[in-house]
């Protein structure tokens, strides 16, 4: 299979779907490999570590001519999708709810699977970019509340006086919080969390983390069978605020990282809470994206609220390019196999429960069931 890379078209997006190893791999299993350009450097991978494993390096229109599949890590742009009838392309494609942007992928000949749709199987795990790229947006949300705040994480003694260990607290302990936990306690803070899900409760225990939650009969149903959470009644919504307004005035890191997939993010962090914090104060909102956690969050801002920084960054991973090219470049390798058949031919296993939950668009027609409009 001919496979295209492109530069990412995204304002900020650092990241590229492809790397020296994962491209080695591809030319030695007889795929020819063509990358655009400049479309590794904001990731440190230079042109020539890109040629040297086996790509051709061109243009954006040489790269794409002959493509039959496209590895993104982003929607391109619209002069690119014109330009992919009959292209494969993988990338993410904020997928949820999005029937018109399925609708026109469909029109435009491109059959799209869609990264964020992988299914949190085991088999799975390897090709879940969802995953991959949470892990170290929650390390990152660590580092950069590190660098927001002013004070220390770990307790210090020293012969000029003690230092105390900053108060951290995680809202939403999925794959990012949970990495979140990890990094504020090696960096030496004490850390609390919460989440809707009681599964978490032993994971948070088991990372020297405090879990602290309404745990109510709603509260243990609160998991879908897909192992997300649910939306939670507004009743439950009251209990939760309360229980959150008094132990988020005693701290001095948030990290919020609470979702629900296709749905806005859950307000979790009200302006009166962010007003009870100490000046200094620092919040990190990686739902940003859908909305914010937090009510003063602003995508990709960090905002001053009297003297607390309420920081929306949209994109973390894009701030560990490296690192987070290199996991979801071999996210895209691991689901190779599924696109080709045995001699290495554009093949996309449709009938596989993989690639069947990641398919938003075949053969000009939108075939996700989360898309499909009734009637059609
Ligand atoms: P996510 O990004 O969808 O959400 C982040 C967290 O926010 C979740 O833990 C969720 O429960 C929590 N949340 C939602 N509403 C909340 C609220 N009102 N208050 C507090 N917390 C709230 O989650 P994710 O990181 O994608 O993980 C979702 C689940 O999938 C987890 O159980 C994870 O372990 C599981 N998972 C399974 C696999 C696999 O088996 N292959 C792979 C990855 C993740």
């Amino acid at each position: 299979m001919r496979i295209a890379i492109l530069k990412e078209r995204h304002a900020g997006e650092t990241r590229v779907a492809a790397t020296p190893e994962t491209v080695k791999k591809f030319v030695g299993a007889g795929h020819e490999v063509a990358i655009e350009k400049g479309a590794g450097v904001a990731a440190a991978i230079p042109d020539d570590a890109f040629a040297e494993a086996g790509a051709k390096i061109g243009t954006a229109a040489a790269t794409l001519k002959g493509a039959e599949a496209l590895f993104g890590v982003r929607t391109p742009d619209e002069a690119t999708l014109a330009k992919l009838k009959g292209v494969l392309l993988v990338c993410h494609l904020e997928p949820h709810g999005n029937t018109a942007k399925a609708e026109a992928l469909a029109k435009a000949g491109i059959d799209a699977l869609a990264m964020e749709f992988v299914p949190r199987i085991t088999r799975a795990q390897a090709m879940d970019a969802l995953s991959s790229q949470a892990n170290l947006a929650g390390y990152r949300s660590v580092i950069e509340a590190a660098q927001l705040y002013g004070r220390a994480f770990p307790m210090m003694m020293t012969a000029a006086g003690t230092v105390a260990p900053a108060k951290a607290f995680v809202m939403g302990v999925g794959v990012a919080g949970l990495q979140a936990i990890a990094t504020a306690r090696r960096l030496g803070a004490i850390v609390t969390a919460t989440d809707v899900r009681p599964a978490v409760k032993e994971q948070v225990a088991s990372l020297g983390a405090k879990f602290i939650a309404v745990e109510d009969e709603e509260f243990k149903q609160a998991e879908t069978a897909g192992g997300y959470a649910k939306e939670m009644s507004k009743e439950y919504q009251a209990k939760q605020a309360e229980l959150i307004a008094s132990h988020i005035a005693k701290q001095d890191v948030v990290v919020t990282t609470a979702l629900i997939p296709g749905r806005p993010a859950p307000k979790l962090v009200s302006k009166a809470m962010v007003e009870s914090m100490k000046p200094g104060s620092v919040i990190i909102d990686l739902a940003a994206p859908t909305g914010g956690n937090c009510e003063l969050t602003r995508a990709d801002e960090v905002v001053e609220h009297k003297g607390v920084k309420i920081a929306g960054f949209a994109n973390l991973p894009a701030r560990l390019a490296a690192d987070s090219s290199a996991l979801y470049a071999k996210n895209l390798a691991n689901l190779l196999p599924l696109l080709v058949d045995d001699d290495g031919k554009k093949a996309p296993h449709w009938d596989d429960e993989v690639i069947q939950g990641m398919a938003l668009t075949k053969d000009g027609a939108v075939v996700h069931p989360s898309l499909v409009k009734e009637g059609a």
